[in-house]
């Protein structure tokens, strides 16, 4: 499977309407989303897609930079390429997000072309599957819209963010009942300290967490080990992370229980696949991250939920903006809780150009809610953050 080219697809995507992430255009989401696809061409006409976040704006740029040292290169060479890619971007210093998300973009194309060279789909070279769907999370903010979600047949919910979100976890525990996963994610803010992580996670210890997630920033190794000291619930983290070493730093630091690779900035089937290996050697579990992704990478993750014994649930916000589907030529199908894992040959999907092109993309970073509150606009983002403090729980 000789390779041809590599074209390179960049979108601005809009945000969902009726969760958490879309509220008011508070969310980073709603003006900053961008998706990235690539997409590999062979001698033999199979064309090989995958999706690459990290940055999506600044990967793009990477993209065509990276190109040429797989044009005549054996697309069925996944493990060889992976490193060849790598080795060429070492003079820019560690990879990180940008790196790694290149490496997925492409990674995930190279497998996609072998998965369909073979006529299998993707997670049949993953090692099989483990199961025939894969059950996911949605988002949540609120009591009401929690029973919306569960009324729908969701079976497992996050609430994010620090503002009163003890009273919020709570209040949708009890709007659920106990036999609803939930999960807190305080997506581990710069200006959250270990102590005000400790006292939120000993506020929500009652409450059966599946996992609480990042509770402080994930370079905060000192707050992380207090909130592993003295906090009784099981602890994830992962979600901006890029490298294999990354991850194995993680996974062994005893930290936490569940690892959250972004399947679109973590270098692709070939590293998820070590990824896991990881995990599993440590008995953790697996649970990819979401968030900003378009479908090409959430195609990608279920397929290594298929194949991943230690594959504990999967992100996904729902609903999220139509353009999710109507940018790829097939849909994940969810229904009560899981997603069907794709029987088609390959990844399972193509991408709609038109639709793609229809959507150029403007702008690719956003404040994050909770900034800019008005009347503090000569306050740094870091400080009005830091004043809500006072918000973590109503105790
Ligand atoms: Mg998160």
């Amino acid at each position: 499977m000789k390779i041809t080219k590599v074209n390179v697809h960049l979108m601005q995507a809009g945000a969902p309407t009726h969760t958490a992430w879309g509220g008011a255009g508070k969310s980073a989401l709603a003006s900053g989303r961008n998706w990235l696809f690539a997409e590999i061409h062979t001698e033999e006409g199979l064309v090989g897609l995958g999706e690459g976040s990290g940055w999506p704006r600044v990967v793009a740029a990477a993209l065509p930079d990276l190109a040429p040292l797989l044009v005549g290169e054996d697309a069925f060479q996944t493990e060889r390429l992976h490193q060849k890619l790598r080795v060429a971007m070492m003079g820019h210093g560690h990879l990180g997000v940008v790196g790694s998300g290149a490496l997925a973009a492409l990674d995930t194309a190279l497998w996609d072309i072998k998965a369909q060279a073979l006529g299998r789909p993707l997670c049949d070279l993953l090692g099989g599957r483990v199961r025939d769907t894969v059950p996911y999370y949605a988002h949540v903010k609120d009591a009401e819209t929690a029973r919306a979600a569960v009324a729908r047949g969701v079976r497992a919910l996050k609430v994010g963010g620090t503002r009163q979100i003890v009273e919020r976890a709570w209040a949708i525990r009890e709007a659920i009942g106990p036999d609803i996963d939930l999960i807190v994610d305080l997506h581990g803010p710069a200006w959250l300290t270990g102590a005000d992580a400790v006292a939120v996670g000993r506020a929500l210890e009652g409450a059966h967490l599946l996992f609480l997630e990042e509770p402080v920033a994930p370079d905060d190794p000192l707050g992380w080990r207090r909130v592993r000291d003295s906090v009784a619930l099981p602890l994830a983290a992962g979600e901006r992370l890029g490298t294999l070493a990354e991850f194995d730093q993680l996974i062994a630091s005893g930290l936490i229980d569940v690892v959250q690779p972004d399947t679109g900035r973590t270098g692709g089937p070939t590293q998820l696949k070590k990824i896991a290996a990881l995990a599993e050697a440590k008995a953790l579990l697996v649970a990819p991250h979401s968030g900003s992704l378009g479908p090409v990478a959430e195609f990608a993750a279920v397929h290594w939920m298929a194949a991943s014994t230690n594959g504990l649930i999967l992100e996904r916000l729902e609903p999220d903006w139509d353009g999710k589907q109507a940018a790829v030529t097939r849909s994940l199908q969810a229904s009560d809780g899981y997603i069907a894992v794709p029987a088609e040959v390959g990844l399972g999907t193509s991408l709609d150009h038109a639709f793609v092109a229809a959507h150029p993309s403007e702008r690719n970073v956003a404040l994050p809610a909770g900034g800019w509150e008005p009347g503090t606009e000569q306050e740094t983002p870091y400080l009005q953050a830091r004043r809500s403090r006072a918000r973590l729980t109503n105790q």
